[in-house]
């Protein structure tokens, strides 16, 4: 088990398959992109499997996650999923995309086994995507969820991030539509995970916020604990049901004491939070011969890694300092 001195179990993969994206999401990347991983320093899709098989088979990982970056532009993520689908046990698999390919990825993923996806949208107007992400493919991100619902890679959750004097005011819009289109919708207060640095807590829009906007036109009701689980999203229902609304509040109600996540970057950096500042190199024992490279060794530093997780993300804490990694290099 991946276990830690707090007692907490992680059971949760986060896979980052690529630190690219087709996107510059404000929030998330500056305009010019980044310095990408270089080729050899990314894990292969082998590589990546195997880490997954002996999560999978040796330290009790149920659930497996991909994401980047936007892990569509990783050109095996199909061939990744059917051999992680073809694991004894079987783990559950889902997809956190911004939706842009999703169209013409949709069947084969869900043929290769994926069960779901979380595509992320933050606006319903074209204008408003993008100045958020400063690329003109809103229409491609409503035409890949859709895709995705049919696929039947359902529930397709929508991930929305409310900027300041952006899309602020969109929430009950947003909900309207979700509930409309049978999405399930979740907003994420805005993190300071952003490479430009510009993250201000002052600024930004709180859970709070969110859900006193969206009182303003539906009845919520939250659901109990027992339902949220070790979910990072807190959830209401909806006007009586059957629809719920999510708000994963990571900087003003955070939830590291239920935190049952370990994440893997494209390089083979095990990371036991999103905002650890310490990495532990997996790819290297991966890349060795012999009693080095064995699994048992692999699983070995897995757990080692996991034992030293933090009680919390230390965001509250004056001397709190953000990763050197952004956002998209670690893996949301
Ligand atoms: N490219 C894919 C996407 O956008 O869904 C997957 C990677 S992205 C880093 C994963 C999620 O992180 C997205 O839902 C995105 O909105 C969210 N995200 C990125 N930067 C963030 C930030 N600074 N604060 C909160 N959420 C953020
Ligand atoms: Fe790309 Fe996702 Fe970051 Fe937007 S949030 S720039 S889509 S990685």
């Amino acid at each position: 088990m991946l276990i830690d001195t707090y007692g907490r179990v992680a059971t949760d993969l986060r896979v980052s398959l690529t630190d690219r994206c087709n996107l510059r999401c404000t929030y998330c990347m500056p305009e010019e992109g980044l310095q990408w991983l270089a080729k050899p320093d990314l894990l292969t899709d082998d590589e990546i499997v195997r880490l997954i098989r002996i999560a999978v088979t040796q330290l009790g990982i149920t659930e497996v996650r991909f994401t980047g970056g936007e892990p569509l532009l990783r050109p095996g993520l199909v061939g990744i999923v059917e051999r992680c689908a073809a694991l004894e046990p079987r783990p559950k698999m889902s997809l956190t995309t911004n939706g842009i390919g999703l169209k013409r990825t949709a069947q084969a993923l869900k043929a290769a086994g994926l069960d779901r996806v979380n595509v992320s949208l933050d606006t319903l107007r074209p204008d408003v995507f993008k100045t958020l992400t400063r690329r003109d493919r809103h229409h491609d991100v409503l035409d890949g969820m859709a895709a995705a619902r049919e696929a039947g890679l359902t529930p397709v959750k929508v991930n929305s991030v409310l900027m300041p004097g952006l899309n602020a005011d969109e929430s009950p819009d947003l909900l309207a539509w979700a509930v409309e289109n049978d999405y399930e919708l979740r907003f994420i207060e805005q993190m300071p995970l952003d490479a430009q640095h510009g993250w201000k807590r002052d600024g930004m829009i709180t859970a709070g916020d969110i859900l006193a906007s969206l009182r303003t036109r539906f009845t919520l009701t939250e659901e109990g604990q027992e339902e949220r689980g070790s979910a990072p999203a807190e959830r209401w229902i909806v006007d009586g049901g059957p629809h719920t609304v999510g708000v994963i509040a990571s900087v003003t109600r955070p939830f590291c004491a239920a935190c049952d996540r370990t994440r893997l970057t494209a390089d083979g950096q095990v990371r036991t939070c999103l905002f650890a500042t310490e990495e532990t190199d997996l790819r290297a024992a991966l890349r060795s011969d012999g009693e080095d490279g064995s699994d048992e060794t692999i699983a070995r530093i897995w757990k080692q890694a996991m034992w030293g997780k933090k009680a919390g993300s230390g965001l509250d804490d004056p001397s709190f300092l953000q990763p050197a990694r952004p956002m998209s290099a670690i893996g949301g």
